[in-house]
């Protein structure tokens, strides 16, 4: 019987157009790929598992068939719940270092979905249109991802006011059965193998302009849509590079060479209120955060565990200040799951019934989160030191006849030299692979630009609460009476 993950395979062999290396490339059968797609059919086969498919799937209502439940729209904290150990077991399963396997974008189709209503008076055939969308996302398992930037040209330049046609996708024509639009985005993770990409402008615009004010859900195999590759990171060695085997989300731009997109699609067009508040909206945005927040806790415990790992393996971890550093990254993870948890703990049910996490715990996980993984990464770095380098450049079972030099000199303190080995090649391909700058990047940049997702914290914020405080202490202080 074919699975949800042979499915998968199978509906990539669509005619999408993949650039890797100048060539034109079938993900299905392509090197770079084949360690991930592997990763990934596992994780979708866990909806046809009998053993696992209640803990990260749910009953569609329409088919009778398990679907993911980052479709799930949560009604109560047992939902919430559901949701968030459906985000954990994926989480897991890849220690973390998958963030885009459709569960953030599935998780804002859901919000949008749930507030359906709301958008109607941007677009009265909005309810509908997104009500469509959901059901056959959901029901065909597809994957979705987002590009919300464009390309990094000129970035001086406002959508709607440059005359450089090249620097904001557009619309450039209507049609009886949709619209064309040309230009770029980047980066659309995940897109090789995504089935649609989530397009919205990234700068809140002024005008109700029908040239760039759109919100769309394009199928990637759309004829005229390039997506081009970055190079790849995959190994086809777990034994060196664990991670890179299994691991390697690629990232991809996207080129919309004149792509008409069906009407069916087009969710918002000349609305620039409406595009904002999409952009914007609660439920959209904390389903979705929620599940950032899951994986990043996954990734933070993993990257505690091989610190600590590596600490032990050498004898350090009885330095007080090795100790101080790993007390460092059990503080990150303990500060996200208390966040998680306060997150959960506060949800509310809006107005439109649904179970929205509290925004402000997940919006401060996210944002400690870009400086907590390059800092880990940094602790990981001083405590493996030179034993990063240390290193055969292979596994001592596979070094031939220098294997008992290297199982007298590869060795930790109470590990045999074949489990240090393994565990420092870990390390590196965490810190020092093009996998690990990678990921140390996207830690950094995935939620948009630190800059600005720091100071939306401070601008969101009821500031009041902290201010009145003050002056009320001052005025105690005037009057004598504090
Ligand atoms: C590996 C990786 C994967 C990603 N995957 C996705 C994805 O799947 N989907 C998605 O939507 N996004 C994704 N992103 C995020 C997105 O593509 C951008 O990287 C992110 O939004 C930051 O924009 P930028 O990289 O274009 O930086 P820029 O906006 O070009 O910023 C560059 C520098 O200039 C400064 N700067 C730029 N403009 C201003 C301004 N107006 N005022 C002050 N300072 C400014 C910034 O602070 C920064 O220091 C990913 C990012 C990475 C690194």
């Amino acid at each position: 019987m074919q699975t949800h993950g042979d499915r998968l395979l199978e509906s990539l062999r669509d005619g999408r157009t993949v650039w890797l290396d100048g060539e034109k490339v079938d993900v299905t059968r392509h090197p770079a790929f084949r360690g991930t797609l592997r990763t990934v059919k596992e994780l979708f086969d866990t909806l046809s598992r009998e053993d696992v498919r209640d803990r990260v799937g749910f009953v569609s209502p329409r088919t009778g068939q398990y679907v993911h439940r980052a479709f799930l729209v949560p009604r109560s904290p047992g939902d919430l719940k559901k949701r968030r150990e459906a985000f954990e077991y994926w989480a897991r399963a890849t220690r973390g270092m998958m963030s885009r396997l459709s569960e953030y974008a599935r998780s804002l189709v859901t919000g949008w979905y749930a507030s359906r209503e709301a958008f109607r008076r941007f677009d009265p055939q909005f309810p509908d249109k997104i009500s469509r969308y959901y059901e056959s996302a959901r029901d065909g398992d597809r994957i979705v991802t987002t590009a919300i930037l464009d390309p990094q040209i000129d970035r001086r330049q406002k959508v709607g006011e440059s005359s450089d046609p090249d620097l904001f996708l557009r619309v450039v024509r209507r049609t009886e059965d949709g619209i064309v639009v040309r230009g770029a985005k980047m980066i659309a993770t995940g897109a090789p193998y995504a089935h649609d990409v989530i397009l919205t402008p990234h700068q809140r615009l002024v005008r109700d302009d029908p040239t760039y004010a759109h919100m769309l859900i394009v199928p990637l195999n759309s004829p005229g849509l390039h997506i081009i590759c970055r190079e790849s990171f995959a190994s086809e060695d777990p034994d060196r590079h664990p991670l890179s085997a299994l691991y390697d989300e690629m990232d991809a731009v996207l080129v919309f060479d004149d792509v008409l997109v069906p009407w069916e699609r087009v969710f918002l067009l000349g609305q620039a209120e409406g595009v904002w508040f999409a952009h914007t909206h609660q439920p959209f945005n904390q389903l979705a955060n929620h599940q950032t927040v899951v994986r990043l806790l996954a990734k933070l415990e993993f990257v505690a565990g091989v610190a600590v790992a590596v600490a032990q393996a050498v004898g350090v971890d009885g330095f007080l200040h090795v100790q101080e550093k790993l007390g460092e990254l059990i503080t990150q993870v303990e500060t996200v799951r208390g966040l998680l948890a306060a997150a959960e703990g506060r949800a509310e049910c809006n107005e439109e019934g649904v179970f929205v996490p509290a925004k402000v715990p997940l919006q401060t996980a996210r944002n400690l989160g870009l400086s907590y993984y390059p800092r880990a990464m940094d602790i990981l770095q001083q405590i493996a030191a030179g034993g990063l380098i240390q290193l055969p450049s292979t596994t001592v079972e596979r070094s031939g006849e220098i294997q008992p030099l290297l199982q007298r000199y590869f060795r930790g303190a109470e590990v045999p030299a074949e489990d240090r080995v393994r565990l420092f090649l870990l390390a590196w391909d965490l810190v020092g692979s093009p996998l690990g700058s990678r990921h140390e990047l996207y830690e950094r940049f995935y939620s948009g630009d630190p800059l600005r997702t720091y100071a939306a914290q401070y601008v969101n914020d009821d500031h009041r609460r902290l201010t009145e405080e003050v002056w009320r202490f001052l005025e105690s202080i005037k009057e004598g009476t504090a």
